[in-house]
């Protein structure tokens, strides 16, 4: 099987700042048999982000990516969030299936987007353990060692949980019909960093022109909840970019902006390369 992640680290100047892309795989495994033609598919990716925030590195930030696609298995939810409802065989231990589940969107999606039924039979639970057994426990793991790698050497770390949106709010969405920010931030209500991080980002973001909004309608899930701990110096913000400030959603194809926000995120890295290095006590290197 071909690994579940890429990391990409820094080649000189290494910083307590971590970024890490769960949803642009692009990699179909090939027991991925889903109903919808790929185009339809694809359209649950978060296609680009990893090259959108490439220029991080070069900054001292590290970054994870992702391989599979999220609609495969999504890292952004917890492991328990399993669809009964996908499975012929039941779960073998107790299950919790949230709100995104209801909707055919939890760990293993049901539904593609637009409400089409993902496969066209039942899975089994052998299967989707391998996926969590593949995928899920695998990025999991190097996100949480890597955190607190860099938590231990500098005595705090920094976290981006990064991801796009649609322009707009499809049916299942919180906000059907609404037109999104430019960036959204989600903290889940000031608990997964500390406040200034947040307040760096947005207003970086602000002063490049863009329009930003915190916590509505995204407010961060799985991966800035469980590996988020501002009481240890753990301090993750997820941030949505909005799709068509960069690509056409339909075709996945960069559009003309794309440049211009590649540029602006690179920029946006330096000031929080600068923001993490006045953070980092003087007693760490
Ligand atoms: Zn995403």
């Amino acid at each position: 099987m071909t690994a579940a992640f890429v990391r990409h680290d820094p080649p000189g100047v290494l910083l307590p700042l971590v970024l890490d892309s769960p949803h642009s795989g692009e990699w179909y495994p090939d027991d991925f048999d889903h109903a919808p033609p790929r185009s339809m598919v694809r359209q649950a990716e978060d296609t680009h982000v990893a090259r959108l925030w490439q220029h991080a590195v070069a900054h001292g930030a590290t970054l994870l990516e992702a391989r599979f696609p999220r609609a495969y298995i999504d890292v952004n939810r917890s492991v328990d969030d399993i669809d009964l409802a996908l499975l012929e065989d039941g779960w073998p231990v107790p299950v919790t299936p949230s709100r995104k589940t209801e909707q055919g969107i939890g760990l293993v999606w049901r539904l593609a987007r637009g409400g089409v039924p993902m496969y066209a039979r039942k899975l089994t639970a052998a299967e989707v353990q391998g996926r969590i057994d593949q995928c899920w426990r695998p990025y999991h793991a190097e996100l949480e060692a890597l955190l607190e790698a860099r938590r231990r050497a500098y005595g705090g770390v920094w976290h981006i949980n990064c991801h796009s949106m649609p322009a707009v709010g499809d049916a299942l969405a919180d906000d059907p019909g609404h037109e999104r920010a430019d960036f959204v931030l989600g903290d889940r209500d000031g608990t997964t960093c500390d406040a200034a991080f947040t307040q760096c980002v947005a207003d970086a973001a602000r002063g490049m022109g863009y329009s930003v909004a915190i916590n509505d309608p995204y407010k961060g899930v799985e991966l800035v909840r469980k590996h988020g701990r501002p009481a240890d110096n753990r301090h993750s913000l997820q941030i949505e970019l909005k799709r068509t400030l960069y690509m056409d959603e339909v075709t996945l194809e960069p559009t003309a902006g794309y440049g211009r926000l590649e540029r602006d995120l690179a920029e946006l890295t330096r000031r929080l390369a600068a923001f993490v290095g006045e953070r980092i006590p003087a007693t760490f290197p």
